[in-house]
């Protein structure tokens, strides 16, 4: 007999750590005030984990997280540590005034990282790592473990120091891809066989970098094989080629519901702004053709996409921009538009233009396009109109 499952959409938890592997990378800087400024939007985002800095580090990264700490007491506000006391501890210190703080307490797992740069024995990381866990368990109950180049560590060693991390207290295992070097199907089976070993003893996690421009995809491929903490960042900044793009991650994920039994928490119609205000803080914006949240990503500029997307939007958007926040001036239109679209155009603007007043519009429109690599927006769409009207009173008069 056929039985139907009900299968139950699971949530992913966002952590967000744009204010940490993101600011952490060059021209992505940030001082206090200006963390406070975007943590105030990843809040209303709705991200599950804010991490905020990594007190140790600097002076600035402690202050940051205490700040944020205080300001956004609702907040799940996480400071990283190495496995070390001193870090631990320092983390703690920051974290004082949260309600709902995170230790988030790192160590390499990788053979090359344990021989080059550790110079210590699986067993002395093993060793470590637990005592990390232990000592930061006796400040905050949420205790959050990273394998640091965990893609390139042995499963075995992963499954070892996985378990003992856990049996230490800790409640999330992230298996991070550190050096953006893991490729989908591998990666999915390496988080696939850490979750069958973990079970429900703790949420398993992933940080992925974008070297290899997989960051997204290794993340979504981890969530489907039972990840269901997704590290990301705004616009995927991080360190060198970046981290996983947040607003990507989540709008796979709810675009895609019919696919992936699995949603996350964010207000997806604050995506846009959160990406806007990322950019006026740090020296750069995503690139036009950026998924999302770039200039073009709405932008239906050949005709005949236009015409189709006029007449039935899903024909060609499979987003609608509002889902995301973007304002609908953000909208171009380009040399390659037909009169159809740029009627429209003029209609949401609050035009009623007749067949000779669209023809006058659409030449001196094609006149600027012509000469523009960038399409017009709304405010030069809008005052091709009003030229139209003006040079209609001249002949008049
Ligand atoms: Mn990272």
């Amino acid at each position: 007999m056929l039985v139907l499952v009900k299968t139950m959409s699971e949530r992913v938890y966002i952590f967000d750590t744009t204010l940490r592997d993101g600011e952490q990378s060059p021209g992505c800087s940030m001082t206090v005030p200006e963390k406070l400024r975007m943590a105030r939007k990843l809040v209303d985002l709705g991200v599950d984990i804010l991490e905020a800095g990594f007190p140790i580090a600097s002076e600035g990264d402690f202050e940051a997280v205490d700040a944020v700490s205080r300001e956004f007491p609702e907040a799940q506000v996480a400071a990283l540590a190495r496995c070390c006391t001193l870090d631990v501890e320092r983390a703690a210190k920051s974290l004082a005034h949260a309600q709902r703080p995170r230790i988030h307490t790192f160590i390499a797992t990788s053979e090359i990282h344990l021989k080059y740069k550790l110079k210590k024995t699986e067993e002395q990381v093993l060793e470590e790592a637990v005592a990390a866990v232990e000592l930061a368990r006796r400040y905050v109950d949420d205790v959050e473990f990273s394998a640091e180049d965990g893609a390139r560590t042995a499963p075995e060693y992963l499954d070892r120091i996985s378990k003992a991390v856990v049996a230490a207290g800790a409640r999330t295992v992230n298996i991070p891809d550190t050096v953006g070097y893991s490729v989908p199907h591998e990666y999915g089976a390496l988080i696939g066989h850490v979750a069958k070993t973990l079970g429900d003893s703790a949420i398993v996690s992933v940080h992925c970098h974008d070297d290899l421009g997989l960051a997204v995809a290794n993340s979504i491929v981890a969530v489907e094989a039972g990840a269901r903490q997704v590290e990301c960042t705004i616009n995927g900044i991080g360190e060198r080629a970046g981290n996983c793009s947040l607003e990507e991650i989540v709008m796979i994920l709810k675009t895609r519901s019919d696919y992936y039994p699995c949603h996350t928490g964010i207000h997806t119609e604050h995506l846009f702004s959160a990406s806007e205000l990322l950019s006026s803080i740090i020296t750069f914006g995503p690139q036009p053709n950026k998924a999302i949240v770039g200039l073009n990503a709405f932008a239906h500029e050949a005709g005949i996409h236009q015409d189709g997307y006029l007449k039935e939007k899903t024909t060609y958007e499979i987003i609608d921009p509002r889902t995301v926040g973007v304002p609908e001036g953000r909208l171009v239109l380009g040399k390659h538009s037909g009169r159809h679209a740029l009627n429209q155009r003029a209609k949401d603007l609050g035009y009623d233009l007749s067949k000779q007043e669209l023809d006058g519009l659409y030449y001196r429109f094609i006149a600027v396009a012509d000469h523009r690599k960038k399409g017009l927006m709304d405010k030069e769409i809008e005052s091709l109109i009003r030229a139209g009207e003006v040079a209609e009173r001249v002949a008049a008069d």
